[in-house]
């Protein structure tokens, strides 16, 4: 999180348009943050979007657009129906980048990023900075509304994505010695 990677995607989107390339940019329907038809980054760069209720629609919206250059938001986010649906696109020999987090909250490897990330010709690792140390970070840290870090048996929510019981949550970039994880068990006040 953090790390620019909505900033890097729409920058590769621009390039591609001005290569006059046809380009269309997914976005899972469970990212909140920003209205349907565009995508926001963090520094309030904008990009023109789609945004899908699940991976079913992936195939029929690209060939529906016309598209040649296509680009997903937040890929941790979809269901796993997105790894065969790349393929099948890459497969068209269509150009195709993924952005998202390879880790969840608890360093696990999140959704369908790691296989997506192992099928890819090319992967970048973006990194943020820790906001404790300013060191490179790669880690995103959940914390409660108290300042205290989130345990690993509560529910996996979405960075960014707001839900009614979990708002006051919130998400900072950490490095691997300042990435806490709170006592199981821990209740939410
Ligand atoms: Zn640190």
């Amino acid at each position: 999180m953090c790390c620019g990677k909505s900033e890097e995607t729409m920058r590769e989107l621009r390039r591609a348009v001005i290569a006059g390339r046809h380009v269309l940019l997914l976005r899972p329907a469970v990212d909140t943050r920003t209205e349907t038809d565009e995508a926001r980054s963090r520094s309030g760069m904008t990009f023109p979007a789609q945004t899908l209720p699940d991976s079913s629609k992936i195939l029929s919206t690209v060939e529906a657009a016309g598209a040649n250059f296509i680009a997903f938001d937040e890929g941790q986010f979809w269901d796993d129906g997105i790894i065969a649906a790349v393929q099948a696109l890459v497969d068209k020999r269509l150009i195709v980048i993924v952005n998202g987090l390879n880790q969840d909250y608890l360093g696990r490897p999140f959704g369908p990023m790691p296989t997506l990330m192992a099928l890819s010709d090319e992967v970048r690792m973006l990194k943020a900075i820790c906001q404790v140390c300013g060191e490179e970070a790669t880690k995103t840290q959940r914390l409660h509304a108290d300042g205290s870090p989130a345990g690993p048996d509560e529910q996996l929510i979405l960075p960014g994505g707001f839900d009614q019981a979990h708002e006051v949550d919130r998400y900072e970039a950490r490095c691997r010695t300042h990435h806490l994880i709170g006592p199981k068990h821990q209740r939410r006040r």
